[in-house]
């Protein structure tokens, strides 16, 4: 079942049961607590926490995602992407647990010829919150799943917040069973790998207040209604449907993939190492292409720094792979355009557009790391003469100062090489530098410093907070 189709199937099931079909939004979020939107229901948040009242009570819908926290898994685990499509129905206040979990149960179970996924019962699991009898009690009674396939789990897996001060509440989640070739038996809680996880049903219950970490968060007190958020993997359902292995291999992406390997002669399914930068490769041109297509720019802050750091990783992965000094990203941007222009019409109106922005990208990148490349091995040489594990904080300070070298290359490069890097040092040097940027900047003015320019950061550094991840390095630049 190619990839348009599963998301059709999904949207007519709940369309017909009620739920406006809702347009994907854009991945630029709205919401100021967020950079990228990481999940479905983000733009309906204000519905949620009662804000905003519903135009609808029940609605579906395909939202593009991106999660970069999740950048280091890609081409390695078997399902994350740094952009994929989750397929979600929402209810505001209207149906609960009693009627979400029968309808998640019945599409994928429901067979093909029918319109639904046709999953076989006895290869689902789920899971459901330690302490959420109720859930557990309508999976066991009333839809008929044995207690042998129903977990258990705490905070850390089943109970489903922004990671900031917002909606949340206990999840239960169906997991689908790939065999004894991906795994160990047990379930989802012995094996994330084997037990696939496809879909995540949320109880909108509580208003959340602080948020320090996933388990750590205050609860502020119950939403004024009780809702549902539900989000399925559009990838990872169709690595089930279409039989491969992973979600690199899939109809949109394996195109993508292949032409990869096609241009840097690269043969996919003979060295891990290769298999792995193919699908990074893959992966990250995709993620590229969505974002610039939604308006994003490469820039050294914020989303435009997301999305240079991932451009920038599909490039050196296609060095990695031995292109050299050619450019091969006109050709995947243009195999990917084609692709997800089935999804996304707009692509193929904003191909020229898309194609000057990374085209441009990769050019300048290609050039910071033809200077910088040098450099960076003869410190490498160095670190290892001198039997030192660890690369000094002085020269990947030098690395990025004089050549352009975003610390996370110099890690990822110097990784590579078996060699760690002096962090802490390279971020005191950075501050030196920036405080006396600062402290120069001040002494050039007269009379009282211009302090909006810390308001101007702390707004800044507070809308990254949710991708903690790119705090940092956003910051290292
Ligand atoms: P995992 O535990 O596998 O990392 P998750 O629990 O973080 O997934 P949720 O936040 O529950 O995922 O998101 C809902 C659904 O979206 C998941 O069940 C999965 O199908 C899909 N999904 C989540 N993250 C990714 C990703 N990085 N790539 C592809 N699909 C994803
Ligand atoms: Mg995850
Ligand atoms: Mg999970
Ligand atoms: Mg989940």
């Amino acid at each position: 079942m190619e990839s348009a189709e599963i998301a059709r199937r999904f949207l007519r099931f709940f369309e017909e049961r009620g739920h406006t079909v809702v347009p994907s939004a854009s991945l630029i979020a709205e919401d100021p607590t967020l950079l990228l939107v990481p999940a479905g229901m983000v733009p309906f948040k204000p519905y949620f926490l009662g804000q905003q009242k519903p135009p609808f009570k029940r609605a579906t819908s395909v939202q593009k995602c991106v999660r970069t926290p999740d950048i280091d898994e890609v081409g390695k685990t078997t399902r994350h992407a740094t952009f994929f499509q989750m397929l979600g129905n929402f209810s505001f206040g209207d149906y609960f647990k009693e009627q979400a979990i029968p309808l998640a149960w019945e599409l994928l179970t429901k067979p093909e010829s029918e319109g639904g996924f046709g999953f076989p019962a006895d290869r689902l699991w789920v899971t459901v919150y330690h302490d959420d009898d109720e859930a557990y009690r309508i999976w066991h009674d009333e839809v008929g799943v044995p207690a042998e396939h129903i977990q258990r789990r705490g905070l850390e897996d089943n109970y489903w917040h922004m990671g900031v001060p917002g909606p949340g509440g206990p999840c239960t989640e169906i997991y689908y069973d790939r065999g004894p070739e991906y795994g160990r038996d047990g379930g989802p809680v012995a094996d994330e790998n084997r037990y696939l996880e496809v879909w995540n049903n949320v109880f909108m219950q509580f208003q959340l207040g602080a948020v320090r970490s996933k388990t750590d968060f205050d609860v502020a007190g119950e939403l004024p209604a009780r809702s549902v958020d539900t989000g399925m993997g559009l990838e990872r359902m169709a690595a089930i449907l279409q039989g491969v292995d992973n979600i690199y291999e899939i109809d949109t992406t394996y195109k993508i993939l292949d032409r990869a390997a096609e241009l840097t002669r690269t043969r996919y399914g003979r060295d891990e190492r290769a298999d792995v930068s193919l699908r990074v490769v893959a992966d990250h041109v995709r993620t590229s292409v969505m974002l610039v297509a939604d308006g994003v720019l490469p820039s050294n802050e914020g989303r435009g720094y997301v999305l240079r750091r991932i451009l920038r990783r599909a490039v050196r992965n296609l060095r990695l792979l031995g292109a050299g000094e050619e450019r091969y990203m006109h050709e995947l941007t243009a195999v990917t355009i084609a692709v997800m222009g089935e999804l996304y019409p707009e692509l193929k109106a904003d191909a020229p557009q898309i194609h000057a922005v990374i085209d441009a990208e990769e050019a300048s990148f290609l050039g910071t790391l033809r200077t910088g490349t040098a450099i960076f091995d003869a410190a490498v040489e160095e670190t290892k003469r001198k039997g030192r594990g660890t690369l000094g904080g002085d020269q990947a300070f030098q690395l990025h100062d004089t050549y352009g070298f975003p610390i996370d290359l110099t890690l990822e490069m110097a990784s590579e090489q078996g060699l760690k890097v002096d962090e802490e040092g390279f971020r005191r040097l950075m501050k030196e530098q920036r405080d006396r940027a600062k402290a120069d900047a001040a002494a050039k003015k007269t009379g009282n410093a211009d302090i909006s320019v810390f308001g101007r950061i702390l707004e800044k550094t507070g809308k990254v907070d949710f991708l903690g991840y790119d705090q940092v390095t956003a910051e290292a630049q």
